[in-house]
């Protein structure tokens, strides 16, 4: 074999003929698709580079700060900048901020107190969230504070009941949390159009209520973002969407003035507020993985949308469908069985630059209520804008996929998973042969 041939590659690490061939396939009909994530990420850059531009962002900005980090340009100029790109007054960009459960339960507990209401729209939210809140006791819960708790449960198509919505808001209601992700659900992930209505419907009701949109995956995914269409808060993970791979750890919130200050006040302390937090030398990864994340992101959508493509055409059910717009990076496969979920996962793990020879277990995650199985071969701890999968141990055995900080990579990881389910007996090679 011509050993300058993609073939060759592929073959050398170990992607059978007939499943490259089902992936050029697949790949050739998604050419308008991509074409139009392309397009996004070009305006998307644009958004970035101008945030930088108008916050003046210059090489000062990278260096080491520590201690109590008492003008610390760099954090502050790119907390700017978060606020500028995301057309918000204020944000908080830290990397004290270890994770997106951590920014979503300083967000709450920053802003609700004892005697507040705390409601749902959109029914459950993310599995960690569940002790954060309280729905599963938990150490520290809003509910230990004297936070209540409300849910509208989503109508069977998966959108919002607006009438039991108004019915749930009351006097005591002080923060909605909306979730823009579909997280380990099988219902849809929503589009920053329609987080815009909900957020006007309740806005209408009760405008001093504050509207959070939990907005982890679905950054630069699309023109505008939820802050755009009302959102007085976003929250987010820095080893997701905005930190564009590069940022080792962090989380951000952008909103109003006044509720980013009460978030710096719960972070660190009352009256110190936003004012220290070293940035102890990550700067220069967080400005710049910020700078990639919308071309990282759209290398990541055109993963989704391949994979989804290749699974419908095996016959699996797959969210959102091969077709459907895309409003986060998540793609969800139901694969029916707990085999077909670890042989996926065990897939991706072995496409990995970092880690590929290890085999992935199912094991039982904190925060998580049954055991999950989790690949990433990633060179930061757990990031999922890297090619990741996991999947809950539970009915109805979906898989759920995401990132890849080149779309060359979630390309191998796809028929990477593939391969791997075909060598566990999970999809037969003559069912691919067909397909071509
Ligand atoms: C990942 C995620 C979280 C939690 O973020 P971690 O960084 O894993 O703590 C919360 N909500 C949604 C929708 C997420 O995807």
């Amino acid at each position: 074999m011509d050993i300058t041939s993609t073939e060759y590659m592929y073959s050398e690490l170990g992607i059978s003929k007939e499943i490259l061939e089902l992936g050029q396939k697949t790949e050739a009909e998604l050419k308008e698709r991509f074409l139009e994530f392309d397009r996004t990420a070009e305006y998307n850059q644009l958004k970035v580079i101008r945030a930088m531009q108008e916050n003046r962002v210059n090489e000062g900005c990278f260096q080491y700060a520590s201690g109590y980090g008492y003008n610390d340009q760099g954090r502050d100029t790119l907390e700017a900048v978060y606020a500028s790109a995301f057309h918000t007054e204020a944000a908080l960009v830290r990397p004290q901020i270890t994770c997106g459960t951590h920014a979503l339960a300083l967000a709450l507990s920053a802003n609700l107190r004892p005697g507040d209401e705390l409601l749902s729209p959109a029914g459950k939210p993310y599995d960690t969230l569940e002790e954060v809140i309280g729905i599963r006791p938990s150490n520290g819960s809003l509910a230990e504070y004297g936070i209540t708790y409300r849910q509208v449960e989503l109508l069977d198509n998966g959108y919002f009941d607006y009438p039991a919505i108004e019915k749930a808001l009351n006097e005591k209601t002080k923060l909605v949390t909306i979730q823009r992700s579909k997280g380990y659900q099988t219902r849809p992930s929503y589009s920053v159009a329609e987080i815009g209505e909900l957020i006007s419907f309740i806005k209408q009701r009760r405008p001093d209520v504050i509207c959070m949109v939990d907005n982890c995956y679905g950054e630069f995914v699309e023109r505008l973002e939820p802050s755009d269409v009302g959102a007085d808060m976003i929250v987010g993970s820095l080893i997701k969407n905005p930190g564009g791979g590069l940022a080792p750890i962090g989380g951000y919130i952008a909103g109003k003035e006044n509720l980013i200050e009460n978030c710096a006040c719960r972070l660190t302390s009352p009256g110190l507020g936003r004012e220290v937090g070293a940035s102890l030398g990550v700067m220069q990864s967080f400005y710049q993985g910020f700078f990639l994340a919308p071309t990282v992101v759209c290398g990541a959508l055109k993963g989704a949308v391949f994979a989804a493509n290749i699974y419908e055409k095996l016959g699996y059910p797959v969210i959102p469908s091969g077709r459907e717009e895309r409003h986060d990076i998540i793609q969800a496969v139901t694969l029916g069985s707990p085999e077909g979920v670890i042989a996926f996962c065990k897939g991706i793990q072995s496409a990995a630059p970092v880690d590929s020879y290890v085999s992935p277990e199912p094991w039982a995650m904190p925060g998580y209520d049954s055991d999950v199985i989790m690949a990433a071969g990633a060179f930061v701890q757990g990031s999922s804008i890297e090619l990741s999968a996991d999947g809950p141990i539970k009915p109805p055995y979906a898989v759920y996929f995401q990132g890849g900080l080149t779309w060359a990579h979630a390309r191998f990881g796809i028929l990477k998973s593939l391969q791997s389910m075909v060598d566990a007996g999970v999809v037969n090679l003559e069912k691919i042969r067909s397909l071509l």
